[in-house]
């Protein structure tokens, strides 16, 4: 059975993360849920569902953008694989030593996620205003991370097929 997507109006989860982690920082950790759900997703076998049917940030720039943006191609360079690599070990890196630097603290995790997830909202509206509304997401680490992930499964389940036709 086909899913049903809920891209027209998921977008209200990162308005509502953002107005709730403004009021308190504490919300912020719901960022872990913003970034495991694509990984969830694609550890399932569900390839990029969240990218295509859940995503808020995905949602929001792609409602919100439309009326504003330039709609400019992004340069090649930026939508190769190299950059793509690049941003993900960025994000990891950056997101490993805010959780080293916040010492198992409640509220400085709360506050790096809320952060990490702030600013890469406003480099995603800067991108998609300038150039496609969507354009953040050929780069987000988020989507390629669960592209790579994907690619990885596809190919497990293709050489157990294949293991399967040579036995059988
Ligand atoms: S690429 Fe990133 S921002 Fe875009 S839909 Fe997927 S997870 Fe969301």
């Amino acid at each position: 059975m086909k899913k049903k997507s809920h891209m027209s109006w998921s977008w209200i989860f990162i308005v509502s993360f953002f107005v709730l982690s403004i009021l308190d920082f504490r919300f912020g950790i719901l960022g872990f849920v913003c970034m495991g759900a694509p990984v969830y997703h694609a550890l399932r076998g569900r390839g990029k569902v969240h990218c295509s049917h859940y995503c808020p940030r995905g949602s929001f720039l792609g409602k919100f953008l439309q009326k504003v943006s330039l709609n400019k191609t992004m340069p090649k360079w930026m939508r190769s694989k190299v950059a793509k690599n690049v941003l993900l070990i960025l994000m990891l890196t950056l997101l490993t030593v805010s959780m080293i630097h916040a010492k198992g603290n409640f509220y400085k995790i709360a506050f790096s996620l809320f952060r990490f997830m702030g600013a890469s909202f406003i480099v995603g509206i800067m991108m998609g205003i300038i150039f496609k509304p969507r354009s953040w997401c050929i780069v987000c680490p988020m989507g390629h991370g669960t592209g790579l992930i994907k690619k990885a499964k596809d190919s497990k389940n293709k050489k157990k097929d294949k293991k399967n036709k040579i036995a059988a």
